[in-house]
């Protein structure tokens, strides 16, 4: 029986959105936010495109809050690929595909993709998150199994929920654990799907992806990797996860990306073999009961994978300030957990409140870089994220991470150490 405070039967707090405990929860932060005299570092409003600098409100910052690696959104040709699209096909395709939405450059940007991963199909989603819900969502259902990483992004999450299969994770990169819960579990489930990243996104460290497709081979599930942020960044060209660990396109079984990072664009796609594509373009609910991708979003990723490939010095550059950010953050003792320098460098700092408080302080400083709190990470392990780009420059990372220690020396706050 529901608690009623009221005649008719309802408590007003099941009506009341003001009542609700995440709305709760986000006074009581702002509360504390305010208490500490620190402005909301969310939702901050850019006056034009975001790089290695970004202008806030008039004044110039140097950027890491942008997944804009390879510095393709600002491109003259990104821009007039999307400009051209407009001219040609109009601002909306109006409908899902399936229905009248169709457009030629759907099928070029498609099969670029399946080119790139060499695939024999790929599909192109309006959104990444519903890329990974949509997908594991259809693909799995009751009596089936989706193992993950500890550290998978919610959007894969969201769609073991959908799929009302059983879930489980193991924790981050660590494959004995993997083992033994495929060697404990395996055999109650028909289908099991292991869903892991190429490239993290918290902790900037990789998949061990040689370990996983013996796992998968050896109890016989199916591999999904999510290459949102190892598309571009990972791989002496940019080839993601498959070319940094030289293994082959049917290893994995579902390849996932996003075009909203290196693809300087927005939607997601999955690559592998046609019978899994074709599946999801007939059934997946995100795909075909979702509007087809505009031409002005498929037109510029169409672009920039095909600059990516023609300008390899762009993923170069991106390896050599990564390596150089990560290299004298260490030496200035920062804590960068098990990062391993590609494009995606966390400084960790201790509870959300500090780290808060240090990100308005960079911000003061000229610096802007988000910080990353509870639950996103584990509350003692709330950090700053720097997104690097291959645009931004040692000058910059020298006059960031001077001020960063600078800051960190000056508070009671553990690092740097
Ligand atoms: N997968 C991962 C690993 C992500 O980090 C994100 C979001 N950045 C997504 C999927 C969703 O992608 P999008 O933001 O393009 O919807």
């Amino acid at each position: 029986m529901i608690d009623s405070d009221t005649h008719s039967g309802i408590a007003e707090r099941y009506l009341d959105f003001a009542q609700q405990p995440g709305y709760l929860q986000l006074c009581a932060i702002r509360k504390q936010a305010e208490a500490a005299s620190l402005s909301d570092p969310f939702f901050k409003c850019h006056d034009g495109w975001v790089g290695a600098t970004t202008t806030i409100d008039g004044r110039q910052y140097i950027n890491y809050a942008s997944y804009n690696y390879l510095a393709l959104s600002h491109d003259e040709r990104v821009i007039s690929a999307a400009k051209e699209s407009i001219d040609r096909y109009g601002t909306s395709v109006g409908a899902s595909r399936s229905v009248s939405g169709e457009r030629p450059v759907h099928g070029e940007l498609e099969t670029a993709l399946a080119c790139y991963h060499g695939t024999e199909d790929a599909l192109v989603f309006v959104s990444g998150h519903a890329t990974n819900v949509s997908t594991i969502g259809y693909l799995l259902g009751p009596g089936d199994l989706l193992i993950h990483d500890k550290y998978i992004h919610n959007s894969s999450l969201m769609g073991a929920k959908l799929s009302g299969a059983r879930r489980m994770s193991f924790p981050h990169n660590n494959l004995e654990a993997l083992e033994a819960l495929l060697k404990a579990q395996r055999h109650h489930y028909k289908r099991a799907l292991i869903v892991v990243e190429g490239l993290y996104s918290m902790d900037g460290d990789i998949s061990d992806i040689r370990g996983l497709i013996a796992l998968k081979q050896r109890y016989q599930c199916w591999l999904m990797v999510d290459e949102a942020h190892s598309l571009g960044v990972l791989g002496a060209n940019g080839g993601g996860l498959q070319e940094h660990a030289q293994i082959d396109a049917t290893d994995v079984d579902i390849w996932m990306g996003t075009l909203s990072k290196s693809l300087a664009s927005s939607g997601g796609y999955i690559a592998g073999v046609k019978a899994l594509v074709d599946s999801l373009r007939y059934f997946s609910p995100g795909f075909l009961y979702s509007v087809g991708m505009s031409p002005q979003v498929a037109a510029p990723a169409l672009e920039a994978l095909r600059i990516m490939q023609a300008e390899p010095e762009r993923v170069h550059k991106l390896h050599a300030i990564s390596q150089y950010f990560l290299e004298r953050a260490k030496a200035l003792g920062f804590d960068v957990g098990t990062c391993t320098g590609n494009a995606i460098i966390p400084v960790i700092i201790g509870n959300s409140m500090q780290a808060i408080a240090i990100s308005h302080k960079m911000f003061e400083l000229g610096i802007n870089v988000q910080p990353i709190l509870h639950p996103a990470v584990p509350e003692q392990s709330a950090r700053l994220r720097f997104f690097l780009s291959c645009e931004h420059t040692q000058a910059q990372v020298d006059e960031t991470l001077n001020k960063l220690f600078t800051i960190l020396q000056g508070t009671s706050f553990t690092h740097p150490v």
